[in-house]
């Protein structure tokens, strides 16, 4: 019997959500263009939706016009694209999830108990790059697969941190490789790894094993995304695919499948998850099955410059 998994939580976390909604908010208050420096949530959908009403996406300050609005993404920003800011005299509306800002002041006060910082993520995300931002000399990036290249003396006095959408799995082992080099490692204050990421994770890695095929719709720069499927495969899953929408999927993939498991990253709308059901339901995959692990329930409210009136 063809069958869905189709596990929960999935999809927008509360960042995304408060995200998505500040650009809504400003363009609404103060109409378009509304410039957002680097995709706001990493979803092609999502960028393109805002595209069309209004918002003007952009990689560097140096491309928003003087005087214009400009909006900071989810994934936060260092402190010189802050100051960059201000020298070019832009209003700015700072979107960065709070978790990923927890995980600056984090950074903030390890580097000023004089540690140094050995923050686990990829170096070419924008998150890891706007925390690095914070204590750029004392901040040594590290992936989660080779925390071996850490190059560091061992008498210094070190933390470490990570990025907010690793795998909990992988990162712990790192910590564990790091833990041997550096015996006194102090961990962070908090659980950097985010809520959402962990719910998502878990909630997939439930039910993979059980799959024959796991489908992750998400973008392929969502970190969380791409995260979803390698969690599913170490959980058991014999395949899995990050799907940006229901056009990639290739039909072979269902061949021989009975069961295929369901999620989406934590910048998906859910209708790109109902495109995919829809596909899968004409080609015999109807009965879903929803695993709902935990429940999420809290949110963020807006920016402080959209709790006022801008100038
Ligand atoms: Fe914030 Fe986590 Fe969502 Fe990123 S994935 S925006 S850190 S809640």
């Amino acid at each position: 019997m063809r069958r869905v998994l189709l596990a929960a939580p999935r999809g927008y976390c509360a960042g995304v959500e408060r995200a998505v909604r500040t650009v809504e908010e400003a363009l609404r208050r103060h109409g378009p263009p509304i410039y957002v420096r680097k995709q706001i949530v990493h979803n092609t959908f999502v960028v393109d939706d805002l595209t069309r009403r209004g918002a003007v996406f952009v990689e560097e300050l140096d491309e928003v016009p003087d005087g214009a609005l400009v909006i900071f993404s989810a994934h936060g920003v260092s402190p010189a694209v802050k100051e960059h800011a201000e020298r070019r005299g832009l209003r700015t509306i700072d979107a960065t999830c709070p978790l990923v800002t927890k995980v600056h002041k984090e950074a903030v006060r390890f580097a000023e108990a004089g540690y140094e910082i050995v923050l686990i993520g990829h170096a070419d995300h924008e998150e890891v790059e706007g925390t690095r931002g914070e204590a750029p000399g004392r901040t040594h990036v590290v992936d989660p697969v080779t925390p071996d290249d850490l190059r560091l003396p061992a008498d210094r006095p070190v933390g470490w941190l990570s990025q907010t959408t690793l795998s909990v799995g992988e990162t712990m082992a790192a910590v564990s490789r790091l833990r041997e080099r550096f015996p006194g490692l102090v961990d962070p204050p908090s659980e950097d790894i985010c809520y959402a990421s962990q719910n998502r994770q878990e909630a997939l890695a439930a039910i993979a094993a059980e799959c024959d095929l796991v489908l992750v719709v998400g973008s392929a720069n969502s970190s969380n995304s791409r995260r979803l499927v390698e969690v599913a495969l170490a959980a058991g899953a014999p395949a899995g695919h990050l799907v940006d929408h229901v056009g990639d999927l290739e039909e072979d993939w269902l061949d021989g499948v009975e069961t295929v498991g369901v999620s989406s990253g934590a910048s998906v709308p859910e209708h790109l998850v109902t495109g995919l059901l829809e596909r899968l339901a004409e080609r015999g995959f109807a009965d879903v099955r929803p695993v709902t692990l935990t429940r999420e329930t809290f949110t963020f409210s807006l920016p402080a410059e959209l709790r006022s009136e801008l100038p």
